[in-house]
């Protein structure tokens, strides 16, 4: 079949991987002018994706993954008050997309490539884009089109993403920006530090060309914080460009207000080994937290997939996994179509649903485990 894919990122790619393996033509149409390099911070690769890459490709654990000995919570003065040992593999969301990427066929993804409609006719669906591309016809269209999917809002209009009460702030900066000693503590373990409403936490995650060796690493941030003030909200979303953004704002588009809130709050709140971090991040981003669960994960001829499907809450670490087994359980499901496609994906769509709602739940509960979020 002649499958088109809206979206260009992990669950897309991973959908053209799987679906390219079992037969079919398979296109991506990426938004994104260009490969999305070096935008995304850490992740957290657990047991399907690391699976999937290595079904697929090279990367094994060892390439993808630094590793991480001890979890460590730690109070305001920087003294460590519990730790664990910590057996998650904690990678980079670059590492992921260019594993993706070098398993695919550079033909196969177009960038610049903003699927602007849709519409099913007869056996097939029509895609138009907004860039003056011209349109395509395919048998089938995957929706990955992230978490404020348009395409899911088309086909079912009532369905919205939930704002979750917190925000995160998050930056990524290099090993070697520090002294050895300044950063010793943090170096190979994942560190915690939680106050009322927030949280935050570290970890190292491999450099941008992937090595892992030590002092090229970088240090990975995320901090949760509680913001229910739709002003402040909307100021923080607001970029550098003066836009205001959906749920997001990228590496380098920051407002100087936000950063100047962010390194001022850094220093007040944060013990100094973590505010450190913050200080020497060049262009710390920004997210939203919601929740999102499309009423039905196919409608037609058109299948949603990844975060437009179903959005997790971060803690779970399930992002990219989930992108994962959604594209192996379709490739599964349309190894041998036959003539009734749209029922195909219909059966696909009921079980994967039942599948992902019980970790859509998950997410809430860590998070008001940590005081984080609308309780
Ligand atoms: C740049 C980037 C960085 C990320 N960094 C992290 C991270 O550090 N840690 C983490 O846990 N998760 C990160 N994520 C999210 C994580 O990748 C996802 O949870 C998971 O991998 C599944 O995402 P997805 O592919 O479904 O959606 P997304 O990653 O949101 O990707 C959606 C893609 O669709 C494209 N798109 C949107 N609308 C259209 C349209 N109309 N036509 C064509 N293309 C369209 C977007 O440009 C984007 O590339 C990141 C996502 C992106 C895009």
């Amino acid at each position: 079949m002649k499958i088109a894919i809206a979206g260009g990122s992990i669950a897309g790619l991973a959908c053209a991987l799987t679906l390219t393996c079992t037969g079919h033509d398979v296109h991506v149409y990426e938004r994104a002018t260009a490969p999305l390099r070096g935008r995304g911070g850490g992740v957290v690769v657990l047991r399907q994706m690391l699976r999937f890459l290595e079904q697929h490709g090279h990367r094994v654990r060892a390439m993808l993954s630094v590793p991480t000995h001890h979890r460590r919570w730690i109070d305001r003065n920087g003294n460590v008050i519990r730790e664990d040992p910590e057996l998650l593999p904690f990678s980079s969301w670059d590492a992921v997309y260019r594993s993706l990427c070098s398993m695919l066929p550079p033909t196969a993804i177009l960038y610049g490539h903003t699927v602007e409609s849709v519409a099913e006719v007869a056996d097939s669906v029509d895609i138009r884009f907004a860039d003056g591309a011209a349109p395509v016809r395919a048998d089938i269209l995957i929706a990955a089109d992230g978490t404020g999917s348009r395409l899911r809002s088309m086909l079912f209009p009532d369905s919205a993403s939930s704002y979750a009460g917190y925000i995160a702030w998050r930056g990524v900066v290099d090993e070697s920006t520090f002294n050895r000693a300044d950063i010793a503590d943090l170096v190979e373990n994942m560190t915690l530090f939680h106050a009322a409403g927030e949280l935050f936490m570290t970890f190292l995650i491999p450099a941008l060309d992937g090595s892992l060796e030590p002092g090229t690493r970088r240090f990975n941030w995320l901090w949760y914080r509680n913001e229910t003030h739709a002003a402040s909200i909307g100021a923080f979303l607001t970029g550098r460009d003066g836009l205001r953004h959906h749920a997001s704002v990228a590496p380098g588009e920051l407002s100087e207000r936000s950063l100047a809130h962010l390194h001022q709050a850094a220093l007040e709140r944060l013990p100094r080994t973590l505010s450190q971090l913050v200080a020497a991040t060049g262009a710390p981003f920004l997210q939203a937290i919601s929740d999102a669960l499309s009423p039905s994960f196919a409608k037609g001829r058109i299948a949603l997939v990844g975060d437009a499907a179903c959005t997790l809450r971060p803690h779970t670490g399930s992002g990219t996994s989930k992108a994962a087994d959604d594209a192996v359980s379709l490739a599964q499901a349309l190894a041998e179509p036959g003539p009734d496609v749209a029922r195909i994906l219909a059966e696909w769509a009921t079980v994967r649903r039942a599948a992902v709602e019980p970790l859509l739940l998950k997410g809430p509960r860590l998070a008001q485990s940590f005081g984080l979020g609308s309780p």
